[in-house]
């Protein structure tokens, strides 16, 4: 027998805890799968100085703590555990929890996020956190003053050197082709800006550092072969995210790159009863905020929806 339950949520990020907080107390019962990372990508960061109302900041697992006691406090059932398989051909929603637990759900708010694209170094696991970060947003301000590389050649490795200029003495872009990927407008900013230096044909070997974190990266050029050891403090990784989809692309719209694709100004999805939100369809915004904002919008759309259904 299929458990029934009249809103399921997939994922512990902020949007998935901002839908529960919503759903919860719009009684909607809600039901959170946490996923493979609980909490989601802040859970990977230290501190989080751009979240609204934590003006000494947080850090991103004791914000995610936060929400899930928030969540909690208006009963919502957070589960340890994950999303294996969705059958969307029908209604209700059905859903396979951890292989075997079968659930009968009248909707479903995807807050999956997406997994930010490493390079595979052994060297750049080593260091992540001690100076790799996949996002400037977050982590630039730690670098304040001092030298960083951003690895990327798109928009967000351009904005993301951008806003690194902004705080870092010193930027390098590493971009593996001798262009940019990113809009034109994009590639202008950093052209422009003379704190910005592009090592053309470039690909990172290793990421060197110490105790203290990175202190540098050796590079190879990819045309001339020769080497070069740049002194950096910060290792920005922009070369993309990979939204977690898999398992509803049989069912759900999305675009090229595998983001649910959701209706303008809302969170629905291709299919009645399923919503999405967070960055599991952003990817532009990618913030903790945005996110928990469209949280709030799938659990108030699941619930107009349910309320039509009545
Ligand atoms: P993209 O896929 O557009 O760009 C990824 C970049 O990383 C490319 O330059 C790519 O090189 C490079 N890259 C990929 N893998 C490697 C690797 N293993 N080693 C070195 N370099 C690598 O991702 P983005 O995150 O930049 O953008 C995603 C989407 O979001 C795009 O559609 C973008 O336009 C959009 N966006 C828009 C923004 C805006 O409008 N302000 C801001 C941010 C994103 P190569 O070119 O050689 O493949």
């Amino acid at each position: 027998m299929s458990e029934k339950v009249k809103c399921l949520i997939i994922g512990s990020g902020p949007a998935g805890y901002t839908a529960a907080i919503y759903a919860a107390r719009a009684n909607l019962n809600p039901v959170v799968y946490e996923g493979l990372q609980p909490g989601g990508q802040l859970t990977t960061t230290t501190e989080i100085e751009n979240f609204p109302g934590f003006p000494e900041g947080i850090t991103g697992p004791e914000l995610m703590d936060r929400m899930k006691a928030q969540a909690q406090r208006f009963g919502t059932d957070v589960r340890f555990g994950y999303i294996t398989k969705v059958d969307f051909s029908g209604y209700p929603l059905k859903v396979t929890a951890d292989h075997t637990h079968e659930i009968e759900a009248e909707s479903v708010i995807i807050a999956t996020g997406a997994t930010a694209k490493y390079l595979g170094l052994e060297s750049e696991e080593k260091y992540r956190g001690l100076g790799v970060s996949a996002c400037a947003t977050c982590d630039g301000f730690f670098y304040r003053d001092k030298d960083v590389a951003v690895v990327g050649g798109g928009d967000t490795a351009c904005e993301e050197a951008s806003y690194l200029a902004g705080l870092c003495k010193k930027v390098y872009m590493i971009v593996r082709r001798d262009e940019l990927r990113a809009s034109k407008v994009m590639q202008k900013r950093v052209l422009t800006n003379p704190k910005i230096e592009i090592l053309w044909n470039h690909n990172t070997v290793e990421i060197l550092g110490d105790k203290s974190g990175v202190t540098g990266a050796r590079l190879i050029n990819n045309k001339t072969n020769e080497e070069k050891i740049i002194n950096i403090h910060g290792f920005f990784l922009a070369i993309g995210h990979t939204p977690n989809t898999d398992i509803f692309k049989e069912y759900l719209q999305t675009d090229k790159n595998g983001y649910i694709i959701t209706e303008k100004g809302s969170t629905k999805t291709n299919i009645p009863g399923v919503f999405a939100a967070g960055d599991v369809q952003d990817p532009k915004y990618r913030q903790g905020v945005t996110a928990a904002g469209s949280g709030c919008m799938a659990a108030k759309d699941a619930e107009t929806f349910l309320a039509e259904k009545e």
